[in-house]
């Protein structure tokens, strides 16, 4: 039985829409706006075929959707998943676009993806799917125009190999200019000190500063955590390192749990040689995946997909701080639940947007031919996030709203006020 949840009644896409619509109602937002917020502007869908391992060919899918850019090119990253479509790819687009606006970044929002397992596919075949998805993109991605990411199941040398397909396509003049095409490349070909680490870093800085509010440390706090990915792992080693306890982890494979704390450094080496997947890890028990959520603890970090937390489950959660590391890991009606119990929810474009913040840093050390030094790196992030973070609770304390509701004031009234500035061409 599969851990993480894949299948829900609410779709994404159908979360996001209310989120909106609740927002635009509560600000009066302009009806043209509205109108404009309300759909992707453009969804790119596309076939390729791959030379496999075997001789054989196969045609994959993949997908790119561009919701808007009103306050910079596109920016968003690319999940290899075999969930991934075109109205998940929507949803998360829109999400993308608050995160960036909410961030303060030059950026609007895209998101995509190609529909397979990694897992089922040799480095090699990845390597050619990559590169491939890459090049059927052609100028629909472009460093002033769209740069995706790694997302859920890609990485930096997922990266590595776009931006090097990208830029193979350009004359030798005009490669070089290239290079931030896409971000979340290894720090050898371009990438940021930091980038790895700049999700997970923000993930932990929003509870720590929640928890500074209220006049408390992390020492002692207990946090569970949905997916050991590059999310989870870093999250919990930045709270570990503050005398937080991680308790519970559960992944597509396994949930495990150690009332006396798990070992954040053993369980990643496990995972390693695994394809990242915590099963049998001798430093826990395994338990039921249906009891995960209603374990006992102070934080829980969904990390992994989206919709995990409905109303099937939420009652079940323990915690009183929910620090949203996946995008949309609640669904609405689950999130009902939650805030009338009375937990404190740090949203996704909030909780996560440390790594869009260390790839707009990526892209500006790139653009400006720098190369930045991991302290400063770290130190930006922590200045730029900790701004976001304390402007969203100034609107929590101001207008006794919840945190997803304040975020997504701030971040669709910039955006209206870039339009309302701007007009409408022609
Ligand atoms: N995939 C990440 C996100 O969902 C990063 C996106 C980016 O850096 O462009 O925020």
């Amino acid at each position: 039985m599969m851990a993480i949840k894949e299948a829900t009644k609410r779709s994404m896409l159908d979360n996001v829409m209310e989120q909106f619509n609740k927002t635009a109602d509560s600000i009066n937002l302009n009806s043209n706006i509205r109108k404009i917020l309300s759909i992707t502007n453009n969804e790119i869908i596309l076939h390729f075929p791959v030379k496999m391992d075997n001789g054989g060919v196969q045609v994959f899918t993949g997908y790119r959707v561009q919701h808007n850019n009103a306050l910079g090119p596109y920016k968003g990253g690319l999940r290899y998943h075999p969930t991934v479509n075109v109205d998940d790819a929507k949803a998360l687009a829109m999400w993308m676009t608050w995160k960036t606006s909410l961030a303060g970044l030059p950026y609007g929002g895209a998101k995509g993806g190609i529909q397979i397992d990694p897992r089922d596919y040799s480095i090699g075949e990845l390597e050619r799917i990559t590169r491939r998805f890459t090049y059927a993109l052609g100028e629909n991605i472009g460093p002033e125009h769209d740069i995706p990411a790694p997302d859920v199941n890609t990485n930096e040398q997922t990266m590595a190999w776009m931006a090097d397909t990208f830029m193979s396509t350009k004359s030798s003049s005009e490669r070089s200019r290239n290079q931030h095409v896409v971000t979340g490349k290894p720090v050898g070909s371009g990438g940021l000190e930091g980038r790895n680490r700049s999700t997970g870093y923000g993930v932990y800085l929003t509870i720590k500063l929640l928890y500074k509010s209220r006049g408390e440390s992390l020492e002692g706090k207990k946090f569970i955590v949905q997916g050991f990915g590059n999310v989870g792992y870093w999250t919990s080693h930045f709270l570990t390192q503050e005398g937080a306890i991680l308790v519970a982890v559960q992944d597509a494979h396994a949930s495990i749990i150690n009332k006396k704390g798990i070992a954040v450094e053993e369980l990643f080496e496990h995972s390693k040689p695994r394809k990242g997947s915590i099963q049998g890890f001798t430093g826990a028990e395994e338990i039921d995946p249906e009891l995960f959520f209603g374990v006992e603890c102070d934080i829980l970090i969904p990390a992994a997909l989206g919709n995990q937390i409905t109303a099937d489950n939420a009652y079940l959660v323990k915690a009183d701080v929910i620090a949203e590391g996946a995008n949309g890991p609640i669904d609405t009606e689950g999130e009902k639940i939650l805030l009338q119990n009375g937990i404190a929810i740090i949203p996704d474009i909030l909780c996560n947007s440390g790594g869009v913040i260390g790839s707009y840093f990526e892209w500006l050390q790139n653009r400006n031919g720098e190369l930045w030094q991991l302290d400063e790196v770290m130190q930006k992030i922590d200045k730029k996030l900790s701004e976001v973070f304390y402007k969203v609770e100034g609107l929590v304390k101001e207008g006794k709203i919840d945190w997803r509701t304040a975020a997504y004031i701030l971040a669709i009234t910039r955006i209206e006020t870039a339009y309302i500035q701007r007009g409408i061409f022609p």
